[in-house]
């Protein structure tokens, strides 16, 4: 009786001490896991955009779009600026390319068009931002363009179909580098032209954006939780085109350079 009582408590202990040792390790396991993980194909690379000035980059987690962000925009586009506000569509994240790179003319279209735009890149997030408080979640600015297949989006729009074709395509938004708002302070208002082998194509104001990015920001928050990493194409102004193999197209922004893009 004594002799089994003992032998009960040393597999107790044994056991406590298996228990204790589990515990300890427990921190030092988890991390080893997550390094063991094996993903059956490669994960998919991180795309990130250029920083001025800075050799960090900013990732990018999600591309959300504002359409029809400037009056006359909305009416060159066949819409009513009084009766219908902006709206957003959403782009992959890796459409969004260093503007540097050749463009490739995109696969299953012949009309191209060009709208140049304001890019936000976001530092943090949430749900249901206040105007007031939307500014402190932005990391940047800078520019960009969003590239659309104009005649899949006339298709789409004929037939009441999504858009997604028509502007989520490969290398669709090609991006100059990010102006960090500690440097370089917000961008609010100033000109924003964009031209096609040296004539002005569109000339406008960030003034003239029918959502501000206050305004926006808050919006989109309301409809997504919005984190550190997501960008905001804030719409084009009047004067969209059609652009070609060979075509140089130029987007400036007051304070946010200009970006050079060559399509091939
Ligand atoms: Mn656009």
């Amino acid at each position: 009786m004594k002799k089994d009582k003992l032998e009960a408590r040393r597999q107790f202990l044994r056991g406590s001490a298996v228990a204790a040792g589990a515990a300890v390790l427990g921190g030092a396991i988890k991390p080893a896991l997550a390094q063991q993980t094996e993903f059956v194909i490669d994960p998919p690379a991180t795309t990130s955009m250029e920083i001025f000035g800075s050799n960090a980059r900013f990732p990018v987690r999600r591309v959300f779009c504002l359409g029809r962000n400037y009056r006359a925009h909305a009416f060159e586009s066949g819409d009513d600026p009084d009766v219908n506000p902006p709206f957003f569509f959403i782009k992959p994240r890796d459409a969004v390319v260093d503007s540097r790179k050749p463009f490739p003319y995109p696969p299953m279209t012949q009309e191209l068009r060009y709208e140049g735009e304001m890019v936000v890149a976001l530092k943090s997030g949430g749900t249901n931002i206040s105007e007031a408080d939307a500014l402190n979640h932005v990391y940047g600015y800078g520019v960009g363009i969003d590239m659309t297949r104009e005649d899949l989006q006339h298709e789409a729009q004929r037939l009441e179909r999504p858009w997604a074709i028509s502007k989520s395509f490969d290398n669709s938004a090609p991006c100059g580098p990010l102006y960090p708002v500690e440097t370089h302070g917000h961008a609010v208002s100033g000109r924003i032209w964009l031209s096609v082998n040296g004539e002005i194509k569109q000339d406008s104001d960030l003034d003239l954006q029918r959502w501000s990015v206050p305004q926006g920001i808050a919006i989109l928050s309301q409809y997504y939780e919005l984190t550190a990493g997501d960008i905001i194409m804030t719409g084009t102004p009047e004067g969209i085109g059609l652009i070609y193999k060979g075509d140089v197209v130029r987007v400036g922004i007051d304070g946010l350079g200009e970006i050079e893009v060559t399509v091939v």
